[in-house]
């Protein structure tokens, strides 16, 4: 069965997207640790990091970047954090998280946000790539 990351990218689930290429894809956390907790995805589905092929491992990394430095730019943050965790959906995904303190690392600290809210913050993060 796909993932539900699969299905985002396939659009048969909604997501608030901020980037695509061929290979790769990504969108805001729906349970955000802060504003503009984002995921980047490899449109391969599978499931832990390090059992990706290096030149899907290394794309991931660079595609990643690039969201990263939009994201530092749209949302005010000290830096942002990167963690890899996928215990609870098993395709691999980064999170990027602007981070202010390090409670907001932990995945403990959530924010919620509102519809309009995730799409403000999505358009906001597009304009900067
Ligand atoms: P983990 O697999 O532990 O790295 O966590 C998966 C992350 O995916 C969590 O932070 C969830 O909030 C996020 N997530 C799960 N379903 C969705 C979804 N439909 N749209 C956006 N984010 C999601």
């Amino acid at each position: 069965m796909p993932s539900v990351f699969t299905k985002i990218i396939n659009g048969e689930i909604p997501s608030y997207k901020i980037a695509e290429d061929d290979n790769f894809f990504a969108f805001l956390d729906i349970n955000p640790n802060a504003i503009g907790h984002t995921l980047c995805v490899p449109k391969k589905e599978v499931d832990k990091i390090f059992d990706l092929d290096a030149t899907t491992y290394a794309g991931l990394m660079e595609f990643s970047r690039k969201v990263a430095l939009a994201l530092e730019k749209a949302v005010k943050c000290k830096r942002v954090g990167i963690a890899v965790v996928g215990l609870e959906v098993p395709h691999v995904h980064i999170h990027l998280i602007p981070l202010n303190k390090m409670s907001e690392i932990t995945f403990q600290h959530k924010v919620q946000l509102s519809r309009e809210e995730f799409e403000q913050i999505a358009e906001s993060i597009r304009k900067e790539l």
